[in-house]
């Protein structure tokens, strides 16, 4: 077989985002590509039982919007056309973070703001029309088959309604998300369980869609007021989203959880930093009922530590490493590990032709390598709370100094903000960060706010957008 050539089939077990990127990358190396959903098949942008995660908001970074539009050509011109709304981040989002209002200035960064079913609606569409790939609606994975080594996964003992069956495959993927049984499956079989990493939150969204008042003078399609650890918990989010709608999310921490009823969610926005989430929603129509969705912890579940893993399977998505929601990054981190995955297959086939020998170990070391920095950012700036459980490590105060200094000098000058945020939105390192420039007015920030008494922050006054 020449690196051109195509393996027969893979199977992907769970047809959410993971399962979704990784068709769409795998469909490239597969002559066959079967993608398992345990749902029935959806008939439009609607919610699902085994993603009811996708009723709350759901933002992308700028590298997610990029790299979906590469795999999907044209796709963020066919989300806007159908009322997805592009933003950049810097000019139409409102953003109160670390005590103070972003000043507004063009970031760069573009992102579409959209409902998560509608953004997974498209995709499967997409999906559901490369031809060599096939969803199996209603048929859930029930065990992994193997050779009689017990060293390779050989395919999939699938269940659709009652009738049982096996599928062969050249690989097999587990992309079922957080309840994923795969570690309970390869200790059946003789395999250690991978150790997991896990940063207690104890963390809840509660959401509901809205009708936004007529207000000309109303200059952001993104409003955010984010949590202030270590004072403050709660956040909230005023998102424009297709069919001229609003999806509000609100969000607490160490069980303060948002309410679900009428009266306790408009109380809910008037306790947060700043009093705009209650003044945006004061004039808006409710469209629906508030829906709770509760997140105990980030996890990562570390299969690239594990001495043994089987060939000819491999894992991504939150079925290994589940953030923090409130961060926004896991479908953009998603969407970059299935690039990571049709890369280094390609350089796999392109070193030893025909063979998925030792591909296993190699992906999941490389996935964990990717993930280091996202998972780093997020668990390190939640571990600023006391009540967080995690490891706290060496250093981590002064690393948290460093943030609030990143994130109030990101606030106040544009040159600053710039290397931040794209560092954030994953579109490019940290390299930026480290020039001397940059260091020496991080610096001189971090300690005019330490050692001058302390400003007071105008929360009433959002900064206008440029013109
Ligand atoms: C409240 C909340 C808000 C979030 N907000 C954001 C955000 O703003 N931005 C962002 O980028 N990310 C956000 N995320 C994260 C994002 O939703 C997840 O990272 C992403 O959905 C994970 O995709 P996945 O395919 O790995 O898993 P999932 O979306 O959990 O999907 C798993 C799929 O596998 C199927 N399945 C499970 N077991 C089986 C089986 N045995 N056989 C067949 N099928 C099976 C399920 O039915 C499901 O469809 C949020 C998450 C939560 C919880």
């Amino acid at each position: 077989m020449s690196s051109q050539q195509k393996f027969k089939r893979v199977i992907l077990i769970g047809g959410s985002m993971a399962g979704l990127l990784g068709a769409r990358v795998l469909s490239d190396h597969f002559e066959q590509v079967i993608l398992l959903e345990r749902d029935p098949r959806p008939t439009g942008p609607e919610p699902r039982k085994g993603a009811p995660h996708a009723r709350h908001i759901h933002a992308l970074l700028g590298a997610g919007v990029e790299t979906l539009d590469a795999f999907f050509p044209g796709l963020v011109r066919e989300l806007t056309a159908e009322g997805a709304v592009l933003v950049d981040m810097g000019r139409d989002g409102a953003l109160f973070q670390a005590g103070q209002w972003k000043r507004r200035y063009v970031l760069g960064i573009e992102t579409v703001l959209c409902t998560r079913v509608f953004l997974e609606w498209k995709i499967r569409c997409r999906i559901a029309a490369i031809p060599n790939v096939e969803i199996r609606y209603e048929t859930s994975a029930e065990a992994l088959l193997w050779d009689e080594a017990r060293t390779r996964v050989t395919g999939v003992r699938v269940k659709t309604g009652g009738a049982e069956e096996t599928l062969e495959a050249d690989l097999v993927v587990d992309a079922s998300g957080r309840g994923s049984r795969a570690s309970r499956w390869l200790e059946q079989l003789g395999y250690e369980p991978p150790p997991v990493e896990e940063v207690g939150i104890d963390l809840a969204y509660s959401s509901r869609l809205y009708a936004p008042p007529e207000d000309a003078s109303r200059d952001w399609k993104l409003l955010i007021v984010y949590p202030n650890p270590p004072e403050n918990s709660r956040a909230g989010i005023v998102s424009s989203v297709e069919g001229g709608r609003w999806i509000v999310t609100l969000s607490g921490y160490f069980g303060d959880h948002p309410p679900t009823d009428e009266e306790g969610f408009l109380a809910f926005t008037r306790t947060l930093s700043t009093p705009h989430v209650a003044e945006a929603l004061a004039r808006a129509r409710p469209l629906s009922e508030p829906v709770r969705h509760k997140v105990p912890s980030s996890r990562w579940l570390h299969y690239e530590k594990l001495e043994r893993l089987p060939e000819s399977f491999i894992l991504f998505g939150d079925s290994v490493c589940a953030f923090n929601p409130i961060y926004g990054q896991g479908m953009s981190v998603i969407s970059l590990c299935a690039r990571l995955l049709g890369e280094q297959l390609t350089a796999h086939t392109r070193a030893s032709p025909g063979s998925l020998h030792g591909f296993s170990q190699r992906f999941q070391r490389k996935l964990a390598g990717f993930l280091t920095v996202p998972w780093k950012i997020s668990t390190t700036m939640d571990l600023k709370y006391p009540q967080t459980q995690g490891q706290r490590y060496f250093g981590m105060k002064l690393v948290h100094w460093g943030f609030d200094a990143m994130i109030g000098l990101a606030a106040v000058t544009e040159e600053t903000g710039k290397p931040f945020y794209d560092m954030l939105h994953m579109k490019r390192g940290a390299e930026a960060l480290m020039s001397p420039g940059y260091l020496a007015a991080l610096v001189g920030y971090g300690l005019k706010r330490r050692f001058a008494s302390p400003e007071p922050s105008d929360v009433h006054r959002m900064p206008r957008a440029p013109l």
